[in-house]
């Protein structure tokens, strides 16, 4: 299964919250804008306005549709060595 990482950029994200309804992984924050669960993770890194999560699973296809909705391209997927 590819590695994956899905990057939320909250400098972007309006809290409109698209991506939650497609990915679960994505949560609410209590700023009102969304974060990415960090139990979920394989290692989260948050800045003050991205966060990153790597993922090793099954869900890449979840992740992209939550990409695909967000309304201001806040979130990207990248697959780790199938490039
Ligand atoms: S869909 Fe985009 S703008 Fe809306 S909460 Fe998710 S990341 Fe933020």
């Amino acid at each position: 299964m590819p590695e994956y990482t899905i990057t939320l950029d909250r400098g972007a994200c309006d809290g409109i919250f698209a991506c939650l309804v497609r990915d679960d992984r994505f949560v609410e924050r209590e700023d009102g804008l969304a974060g990415i669960e960090g139990e979920a993770a394989d290692g989260t890194e948050p800045t003050e306005a991205t966060v990153t999560a790597t993922f090793d699973d099954d869900r890449l296809a979840d992740a992209e549709q939550a990409a695909a909705a967000c309304p201001v391209d806040a979130i990207s997927v990248t697959e780790e060595g199938n490039l």
